[in-house]
C-alpha cells in the first residue's frame, strides 16, 4: 500500500513538472490519465495537496477560483495572458526590497508578495494578427 501511494505521488509530481505552466488540478488529472487511466480524480487531488504540503510543488493563489500548481518552488513572478489565461514564470529576479518600503510605511509585517504581469502571449498575438489580416482582406 505504501509503495502504491509513493508511485502515484511520483506520477502526479511528474505530470506537474511536465505541464510546467501552472496547471489546475483538473489539467493535472487530464494529463495523468493519459498514461494511467485507472487513477481516480480524488487520488490526483489528494496527492496534489500532499505534494504542496511537502513543499515539492507550490499551490498558487494567482487567480482565485481554480487551484493552480507550480513546479517552481522558489519565489518568482508570473506573466499572465489576458486572452487565453495562460500563466508563465516571469524571467526576472525576485525583489525582496520591494517589501521594505511597505513595512515601514504602513506598519504591516509583510511576509510575501506576488506580482503578475499582464500581457498577450505569442500564440494569441499571432492569432490576433492573422485575424486582423483576414478582416483586412474581407474589407478589400
Ligand atoms: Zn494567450
Ligand atoms: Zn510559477
Amino acid at each position: 500500500m505504501y509503495q502504491r501511494n509513493t508511485i502515484q505521488r511520483a506520477i502526479i509530481l511528474q505530470a506537474v513538472k511536465k505541464l510546467k505552466n501552472h496547471p489546475t488540478a483538473d489539467e493535472v488529472y487530464a494529463e495523468v490519465i493519459k498514461e494511467y487511466p485507472t487513477i481516480s480524480r480524488t487520488t490526483v487531488y489528494r496527492n496534489l495537496q500532499k505534494l504542496s504540503e511537502a513543499g515539492e510543488i507550490r499551490h498558487c493563489e494567482l487567480l482565485g477560483g481554480a487551484d493552480h500548481y507550480d513546479h517552481l518552488c522558489t519565489d518568482h513572478y508570473h506573466v499572465r495572458c489576458v486572452k487565453c489565461g495562460k500563466i508563465v514564470d516571469a524571467d526576472m529576479a525576485y525583489l525582496p526590497d520591494l517589501e521594505k518600503g511597505l513595512r515601514s510605511d504602513h506598519g504591516f509585517a509583510i511576509f510575501k508578495h506576488d506580482i503578475i504581469f499582464q500581457g498577450i502571449c505569442p500564440a494569441c498575438q499571432k492569432r490576433e494578427n492573422s485575424e486582423k489580416k483576414d478582416n483586412r482582406e474581407e474589407n478589400e
